[in-house]
């Protein structure tokens, strides 16, 4: 059977209305699906229902409904952004394959309008660099910007549009007293949830500096580090002699770690021998959190007191 445009895309106002819509109520069949699909999604699955009579469908947008549920009851913020990435993929998948009507539809929703310029597609400069993917690729610097529009292909405005889908679901409501069967299957998933990687350290409090710590605390906490934060992670890792092993571990945080990619991009590192950005160039990138002085994160000896940022203290 053919996925509805709401099925194929359940984040979409039109399939939040078809579910508000119907007499659709939170019941076994749905939560125990819901179950699956985190399920799949914490397993880099791309979610494939089965479809075998029309009721299906709704029954399938419930779970993805029931599934958000359970989320923001959690408030786990692994969960979520594995959720994300997966639910993301999956939408990419889709509109990949997808008719230009439908991929028009989505990109309004989304706030993504390719249009024809001087010929070419291009997007607006605002919106392609709020939906722009971490790749060196899509660095503004790099492309054919003319006008206030930045040239694409169709593949990067779906691109673009899963990013915005996956934005999208890492944010959510906390939700305030959730239905009875919320709460009992969302005790179920956790107890399907595979131990995660633990994140382990051997550093002591105060053996990196503060941009350090706090890019640490964000693979701790399961964030999305985008790609400068996590090629400066890695590189002061590894420059500080941490064992690849484990820097491979702390990247297993990150919402979208892939092993075969991070060992990849990890080996490339070492072997090109990768040197450790300065100070300056951190705080061009937004990474910079204190005044310490030091010219490089390298050269912190967990003696020196920043000057924290904001704190109108640096003299
Ligand atoms: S001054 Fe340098 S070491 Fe200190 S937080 Fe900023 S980038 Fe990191």
């Amino acid at each position: 059977m053919e996925f509805s445009f709401s099925s194929k895309y359940p984040f979409t106002s039109e399939a939040k209305q078809k579910v508000e819509g119907s007499s659709l109520e939170l019941n076994d069949e749905i939560m125990e699906r819901a179950v699956q699909r985190v399920v799949a999604a914490l397993q880099g699955k791309v979610w494939k229902p089965v479809y075998l009579h029309p009721s299906d469908d709704l029954i399938d947008l419930g779970s993805y409904a029931a599934a958000r549920m359970m989320l923001a009851h959690l408030r786990n913020r692994f969960l979520t952004n594995k959720f994300a990435v997966a639910e993301a993929k999956r939408a990419y998948k889709l509109m990949c394959e997808d008719s230009e009507e439908n991929l028009g539809k989505l990109g309004r929703e989304l706030g993504i309008t390719p249009q024809e310029f001087e010929g070419k597609l291009a997007l607006p400069v605002y919106q392609y660099a709020s939906f722009s993917p971490r790749s060196v690729d899509y660095r503004l610097i790099f492309r054919n910007v003319k006008g206030g529009f930045v040239e694409v292909t169709r593949h990067e405005v779906i691109r673009l549009m899963e990013e915005a889908v996956k934005g999208r679901m890492e944010s959510y409501k906390p939700l305030q007293n959730p239905p009875q069967i919320i709460r009992d299957y969302s005790k179920k998933l956790m107890v399907l949830v595979p131990k995660e990687a633990v994140l382990k350290m051997s550093f002591r409090e105060g053996d990196n500096p503060p941009c350090i710590e706090k890019l640490l605390e964000g693979a701790k906490e399961h964030q999305n580090l985008n790609h400068q934060a996590r090629l400066v992670l890695a590189i002061y890792l590894l420059a500080r002699n941490v064992p690849v092993e484990k820097v491979q571990a702390i990247f297993s945080n990150l919402p979208d770690y892939e092993e075969k990619k991070t060992k990849y991009q990890l080996d490339h590192m070492i072997r090109r021998g990768y040197s450790m950005a300065s100070c300056a160039t951190l705080l061009s990138y937004g990474l910079c959190v204190a005044d310490c002085r030091i010219g490089t994160p390298l050269r912190w000896k967990g003696k020196v007191e920043p000057w924290k940022k904001g704190n109108g203290s640096s003299s």
